[in-house]
């Protein structure tokens, strides 16, 4: 606790990290290329620096706030300074701005503008380098790294992977992955987060709009998309609209528009997951097999766990995610000649994940050798889409889904946040359906933004141990207490990036921690809003069972084999 005094204005702090911190709570918004508040401190970038009253300079991500400091963030020194900082790391840089896939959201190009960088007195004298493509979830363009090592602390230390890294010194200094190995040849997960704390585009989401577009002119081919549950929170933003509210109806409207045939719900096939997986769930309990479950609607972690823990591949649970489940059940609808109408199904998935483009190749989302899902697109490629058919998207009115497969339970809903799909779960387990045994499981200790929560349910007699990760470097702390016996539990639920699929790889970057509550929050309310909150409860799903999935289910929503 203190007082310092930033630009002639007292400010008080309390237990603030660090300097950078105290002037963006008073207000600044100080430039950095490198700083995360959830990843360690580089000091690489020197955007931040400030100056004293001695003047002396320093970067105030890397100082501690102290009583009585006297500080200045925009002296005509420091404004040069950045200035030149922007000039040089410009020099440096492709600049293909207007055709660039970052290009609107590149933070370096936001800060040229800002800081009024009009030319570049210096010479582009840096070696041009191979794009790689290899990888289905991401593009890796080194000519537009800037060397913050943003994507490198944040593949190490919050996922626990470190597939790339530093290598070379000076003006040689790249990041790669180690032996400039493609990075499809390593550990990748593709989980995209490398992408989301990139500030440039040198890490970018690889796109399939091209292909959503082809597929839209075909008048010969029937376009439908479902829309996971983490989308419809992370949209509105983008268009001024109240920060992590559901825009799920406009999202409908404006793919009606485009002409999308059919819209659907995930929310729906995360009700069929919770259906088959708790089936699973209880089934191994019973006979004490493959314990702990593992679940498995999360791609990135379902690699993790091949790549790097093979031993526990039995105890991932069979059933395809809810992209896998919603993209079978819709083909196979369409199969039926009558349903088909002489139209070609192409199914489109929007997802906040690029993990789910690697998912939808996998050899075993496949059905009777037919692809299911043909193709992916993330939350941004969508804002891309919308953007770039011209509609106004806050002016949209709300529509419904398309039936039979646009209706979710609230329980489906909070799939997109951890904890959600035990939450879920829970309720399916609960023979109980008042308002209250559902607030019962919401404070049991499955909600929350901590990286790890661990807490044990009463089920018929006996006590269900149950983890919730999310953050891959979480996970592997989670999995190396299984595998030394310190832990027991008899579920565990990650999802790969931390906080859940609202913090994707694919959703809209720049998103600080108010963005993050607002996403959480919104598809909470989003559930409190649902008269139906169990999954078993959802009509639509009941319908299918009774149906269409007659005989098939096993086929149709689950899996096989893990690669
Ligand atoms: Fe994709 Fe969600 Fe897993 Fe992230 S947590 S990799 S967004 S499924």
């Amino acid at each position: 606790m203190g007082t310092m005094t930033i630009d002639g204005r007292k400010v008080e702090f309390t237990d603030e990290k660090n300097v950078l911190t105290v002037i963006r709570n008073a207000g600044i918004n100080i430039p950095t290329l490198c700083y995360h508040s959830e990843v360690s401190t580089f000091g690489a970038c020197r955007l931040c620096t400030v100056e004293d009253d001695r003047g002396k300079t320093f970067a105030s991500c890397s100082e501690q706030p102290r009583d009585g400091m006297v500080i200045y963030t925009n002296s005509g020194r420091i404004k040069k300074y950045r200035k030149l900082i922007v000039e040089l790391l410009l020099a440096a840089h492709c600049r293909d701005c207007t055709t660039c896939v970052k290009s609107g959201e590149c933070i370096l190009q936001e800060l040229a503008h800002r800081l009024g960088v009009r030319d570049i007195r210096f010479e582009n004298t840096r070696e041009q380098h191979e794009i790689d493509d290899s990888s289905p979830s991401i593009i890796r363009d080194p000519n537009k790294c800037i060397l913050c090592g943003n994507c490198v602390r944040a593949c190490e230390e919050l996922q626990g992977i470190g597939a790339l890294g530093f290598a070379f010194r000076g003006t040689e200094a790249m990041v790669m992955p180690a032996f400039n190995k493609k990075i499809a040849e390593t550990q990748c997960v593709n989980c995209g987060q490398c992408r989301v704390y990139c500030p440039t585009g040198a890490i970018s989401i690889r796109t399939h709009m091209d292909e959503v577009w082809d597929a839209l002119a075909d008048k010969d081919t029937r376009v439908v998309a479902q829309i996971a549950p983490a989308v419809r929170v992370a949209v509105g933003d983008h268009y001024g609209l109240t920060k992590g509210r559901s825009v799920m109806g406009k999202i409908v409207n404006a793919l009606h528009r485009m002409g999308f045939d059919e819209v659907y719900d995930t929310t729906f096939s995360a009700d069929l997951t919770i259906m088959e997986e708790t089936k699973e769930f209880l089934n191994r309990v019973e006979k004490g097999e493959n314990l702990p479950l593992l679940t498995s609607c999360c791609p990135a972690w379902v690699k993790f766990i091949t790549d790097q823990y093979k031993e526990y591949v039995p105890n991932i649970s069979t059933c395809r995610s809810p992209q896998g489940m919603m993209s079978a059940v819709i083909k196979e609808y369409f199969r039926d000649p009558e349903h088909a109408a002489g139209k070609k199904t192409v199914m489109v998935s929007i997802m906040p994940c690029t993990a789910k483009k690697a998912e939808a190749i996998r050899p075993n989302s496949f059905t009777d050798g037919e692809q299911d899902t043909d193709i992916v697109i993330t939350t941004t490629e969508l804002l891309r889409m919308i953007d770039n058919f011209g509609l106004d998207f806050a002016t949209l009115d709300p529509e419904a889904c398309d039936m039979p497969f646009g209706f979710g339970s609230g329980g489906g809903v909070i799939f997109g946040v951890t904890g959600g799909v035990t939450e879920a779960v829970l309720r399916r387990l609960s023979p109980d359906h008042s308002k209250e045994a559902m607030h019962e499981i919401a404070e049991c200790g499955v909600r929350g933004e901590e990286g790890i929560k661990e807490f044990t349910v009463p089920y018929k007699g006996m006590d269900i141990n149950v983890c919730v990760a999310s953050g891959l470097a979480n996970a592997r702390t989670v999995m190396e207490r299984v595998k030394n016996g310190e832990a027991n539990y008899h579920l565990i639920e990650v999802m790969a990036c931390r906080r859940g699929c609202i913090m994707g790889g694919g959703q809209p970057t720049r998103s600080g921690d108010r963005t993050k509550a607002a996403r959480a929050r919104g598809l909470y309310n989003a559930d409190n809003t649902m008269i139906i909150k169990k999954s078993d409860e959802n009509p639509l799903v009941l319908e299918l069972y009774e149906g269409l999935l007659k005989g098939k289910e096993h086929h149709l929503l689950h899996n096989e084999f893990y690669i």
